[in-house]
């Protein structure tokens, strides 16, 4: 049972998730229902803001006393204006969660530590020595490459539309375990313990797969990070083919969950956030959030 509506006083905390578009957000779901439930005196609210309206709101709302989170396509802005940088932040060139600290601003990229928790969930077990096809080469695959190095991957292969940004995302990262795939030819001999959906695709039910999965020899596990109100045709695929599969939703809720942690300094109510987000999205979608829910093939 959740605690009563707390009211919103002069000493209210202002949390604010900045980016365009924002409307369509579910954070402000799963944040204020956490508020509720640790009997916070918070609000989370989303700002639609310009790259340039970014520093005066993102400053203003940290030495405010509040904070927040930034999304598409800001998150690259945010972390030059940031004054200190998490490990995250310089590792991905990206920051998704801000706050301040002594009149300094502070930022990190929770989108590392939501990957890796989802990750964990689907494989069962920490990423240590695996094979893993990341599709997709922007912000999102940024933060699956640092939680997959971090975790100590033993081969990451990245395939994109765009061949020169996954060139340019792996010599970011200049590790010797990522490869950057031309093209998907060659990958039915190929065996992956886990494939990443990182591109966009499966955000409307009428996109194309980001992959056949007859293209790839072997997939062992499967992470979409899209979520929405339908399953996804990728996560649809795999548990036709029997493979263990899982869309963004566990990412979405362990990210909010790091960021409700650094405002707060105290462990977030992470059943409480998948309970206001399961409420939120279609049954299809609630059923792999849960642990130990990633959907089954038939
Ligand atoms: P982004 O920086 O805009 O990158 C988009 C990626 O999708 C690029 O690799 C792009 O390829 C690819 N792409 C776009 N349209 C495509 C198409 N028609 N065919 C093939 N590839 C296409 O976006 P992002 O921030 O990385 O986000 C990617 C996805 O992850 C989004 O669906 C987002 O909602 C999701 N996400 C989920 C979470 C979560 O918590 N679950 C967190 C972060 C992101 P090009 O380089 O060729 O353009």
């Amino acid at each position: 049972m959740s605690s009563p509506a707390r009211p919103i006083t002069a000493a209210t905390r202002v949390i604010a998730l900045l980016g365009d578009p924002v409307a369509h957000s579910l954070s402000p779901i799963t944040q204020n229902a956490a508020f509720q439930d640790a009997g916070l005196d918070g609000v989370y609210v989303a700002c639609r803001c310009t790259q340039a309206e970014l520093p005066g709101l993102l400053r203003g709302l940290a030495l405010a006393g509040g904070g927040g989170n930034v999304t598409l396509p800001h998150k690259e802005a945010a972390a030059a204006i940031i004054e200190a940088r998490s490990p995250a932040v310089r590792r991905t060139g990206a920051c998704n969660t801000f706050w301040a600290e002594d009149g300094v601003v502070h930022g990190d990229n929770t989108d590392v530590a939501g990957f890796r928790r989802a990750a964990e969930q689907v494989l069962g077990a920490p990423p240590a020595g695996t094979r893993v096809l990341v599709l997709g080469a922007g912000g999102a695959a940024r933060a699956v490459l640092a939680a997959l190095l971090d975790g100590g991957a033993e081969h990451i292969a990245i395939l994109n539309r765009t061949l020169s940004r996954a060139q340019a995302v792996a010599s970011r990262v200049g590790d010797r375990r990522v490869h950057v795939l031309a093209s998907a030819s060659g990958l039915d001999t190929e065996r992956f313990d886990l494939l990443v959906n990182a591109t966009r695709l499966g955000l409307s039910p009428d996109d194309a797969l980001p992959l056949g999965l007859e293209r790839v020899g072997r997939v062992g596990a499967i992470l979409d990070l899209v979520y929405g109100m339908h399953e996804t045709a990728l996560v649809g695929e795999a548990r036709k083919r029997g493979i263990p599969a899982a869309n963004g939703a566990e990412m979405l809720v362990a990210q909010g969950a790091a960021s409700f942690e650094l405002w707060w300094r105290q462990r977030a109510p992470i059943s409480a956030m998948r309970r206001a987000l399961e409420q939120a999205v279609a049954p299809a979608v609630a059923a792999s959030v849960a642990p130990g829910t990633a959907t089954q093939g038939a």
